[in-house]
């Protein structure tokens, strides 16, 4: 059988750990050799099989050197999915393998689908559907909560905006079909490119930002902006110390701006959090009393994370309730502490105001439920586990993929316009765009009988 060639990140991306860009198909090899640079200049596809090579991956427009790398080439039929399989070992963080993902993606393989390494070792006849079933089983495990969260939290808010953006194409393609069925009116013509260019340059923007600010890419240049909040006494600052010393914090004073802002970076399980304290947590720790609600609020749109302490061992208060409704639909972790004194709090109501965040119960005095809310971070952007990682972190780079091959199509939509191009070409285009989009968030994604069985095992459901 023969397949096209699939590439995914399939190790976790903890703190010194090794990550591995996989590629399975039959040009794995050749998409490497237009990346690596080897000792001596040697090709990979001279090397024999089994074999390990020390190199960069380099950029082949730029030359840019992205990553010191070892590189593993397996040739069929000896590997896993019995095609040649070639590994990226990267030692670098989040971004480097990022970057060697999205190069290896840029120069032909696609993004592999969870579970698709396996479900080419069952369709190659490597392994049988029993053994495709427990290596789904295992990845099922620990991903049921991740691929929850992910979805829930994660794709909300851009499904919203993919959606609306499509409305606009739809609406603009209804403008076109006008042009279409009247030609002979000039002005309508005009009219029309004028509306086309105007409309399509509107989305190719409203992308671009997209792509700019897509929650991953924005997490690793900046860290994840998370903010603590809750009624003082909580245990905010002990949290705020907890995560900082177990994650050996730098604390960074950002020049210039005195006391105003404290910045203090962490690293919770490959993710990069950028705990934001206005003002000072350290010193008053409650920014609501602090700063007043007004600015608390501003504080509060811009982070990416916020972290609603609650304590376990006292009633809710209206305050508490309150600062729930000042995050509502932001993504949230509840953490109710001090859970090694006797429970007050109502955790019906709590799971209730929640609303679908993860709860979270930890005893800081005691270090226990840490690592379930690092888990929770995690679980959030990218998911915990080897595995699960994988899964949450491909759903992203498809987004990221996708969303990029929509901005090409309005882009050639939008010359197409401007060279003044016959409309029906342009609205070629412009559909293609919408078709993009749409797959982003499901709605034109078709998927065969088989694709489903691997979709079901790895998801779970
Ligand atoms: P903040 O005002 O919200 O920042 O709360 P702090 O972090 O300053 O903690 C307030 C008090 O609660 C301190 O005396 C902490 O030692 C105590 N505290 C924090 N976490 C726990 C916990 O898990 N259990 C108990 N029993 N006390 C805690
Ligand atoms: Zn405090």
């Amino acid at each position: 059988m023969e397949f096209d060639t699939i590439a995914a990140i399939s190790t976790p991306m903890g703190e010194g750990a090794i990550a591995i860009v996989r590629l399975s198909g039959d040009e794995a090899i050749k998409i490497v050799d237009q990346l690596f640079v080897g000792v001596g200049g040697k090709q990979l596809k001279d090397v024999p099989s089994h074999t390990i090579h020390y190199g960069h991956i380099v950029h082949p427009e730029t030359k840019e050197t992205i990553e010191e790398v070892m590189v593993t080439v397996m040739k069929a039929p000896k590997t896993f999915t019995r095609e040649d399989v070639v590994e990226i070992n990267c030692h670098g963080g989040l971004v480097s393998v990022n970057r060697v993902l999205q190069l290896v993606l840029a120069s032909g393989a696609r993004l592999a689908e969870p579970g698709e390494f396996t479900k080419r070792a069952f369709l190659n006849g490597r392994i049988d559907l029993s053994q495709a079933e427990a290596v789904m089983d295992l990845i099922r495990a620990k991903t049921d909560r991740a691929m929850a969260i992910a979805l829930n939290q994660m794709e909300g808010r851009l499904s919203k905006l993919i959606r609306r953006l499509r409305q606009t194409i739809l609406e603009t393609l209804a403008h076109v079909e006008v042009n279409i069925d009247y030609p002979e009116y000039d002005d309508v013509e005009e009219m029309t490119h004028r509306l086309l260019l105007e409309r399509a340059t509107e989305v190719k923007n409203e992308i671009e930002r997209l792509l700019q600010t897509a929650q991953q890419g924005k997490v690793l240049r900046d860290g994840l902006a998370t903010v603590i909040v809750g009624r003082p006494n909580v245990g905010k600052s002990s949290l705020l110390n907890s995560l900082a010393h177990e994650n050996r914090a730098i604390v960074t004073d950002i020049p210039g701006t005195t006391r105003d802002v404290i910045e203090e970076y962490v690293n919770v399980r490959g993710i990069p959090l950028r705990l934001l304290d206005t003002a000072g947590i350290r010193e008053t720790e409650d920014i609501v009393e602090r700063i007043g609600v007004e600015r608390s609020r501003k504080v509060l749109k811009e982070a990416d994370l916020i972290l609603l302490v609650l304590n376990y061992n006292e009633p809710l208060t209206s305050e508490d309730e309150q600062l729930f409704e000042a995050v509502k639909g932001m993504d949230v972790i509840v953490i109710v502490n001090k859970t090694d004194l006797p429970k007050r709090i109502d955790m019906d109501r709590v799971k209730q105001l929640s609303q679908g965040s993860p709860v979270i119960t930890i005893s800081l005095l005691e270090e226990r439920g840490i690592d379930q809310l690092e888990e929770a971070i995690a679980s959030l952007f990218f998911s915990g586990d080897v595995e699960a990682r994988d899964l949450t972190y491909v759903s992203n780079s498809r987004h990221i993929a996708l969303l990029t091959q929509a901005k090409k199509a309005i882009e050639e939509a939008i010359h197409g316009i401007e060279a003044g191009m016959p409309i029906d070409v342009v609205q070629i285009d412009l559909t293609r765009a919408w078709e993009l989009l749409g797959e982003i968030v499901g709605d034109t994604v078709h998927e065969s009988l088989i694709d489903q069985l691997f979709a079901q095992f790895c998801l779970g459901k």
